[in-house]
């Protein structure tokens, strides 16, 4: 899948503060790994970023998510319950992460 076509994909998603659709041009791609891709967006109209994650699979009509939507409920359906070591480790990971996305993302970034 190519950088552009996701940025096109991206483009039907709206602004969660103020609606307005965000342009290919305010669409960076941070990392992907497969059919993960991480994006940021910046919206055009009240200028606020936002992060995407999106699950795009080639062969298939391709879904863009963001929040959660049909693929993502999908492949949460039918992962396993959370457990509590899985809210520790995520506790555990937040109270060390310092917010930077792009770092995180750049460890994996294009390695595939
Ligand atoms: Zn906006």
């Amino acid at each position: 899948m190519e950088e552009g076509l996701i940025k096109r994909l991206m483009t039907s998603i709206k602004c969660g503060v103020c609606g307005h659709r965000y342009g290919v041009d305010n669409i960076n791609v941070l990392s992907h790994d497969q059919d993960l891709w991480f994006l940021s967006a910046i919206c055009s109209s009240c200028h606020t970023r936002c992060l995407i994650a999106a699950i795009v699979r080639e062969g298939k009509a391709p879904e863009v998510i963001t929040d959660l939507t049909e693929a993502e409920l999908r492949r949460f359906r039918n992962a396993g319950k959370l457990t509590a070591d899985d809210v520790l480790d995520m506790h555990d990971f937040l109270k060390n992460f310092d917010g930077d996305f792009s770092r995180l993302f750049d460890r994996g970034r294009f390695s595939k």
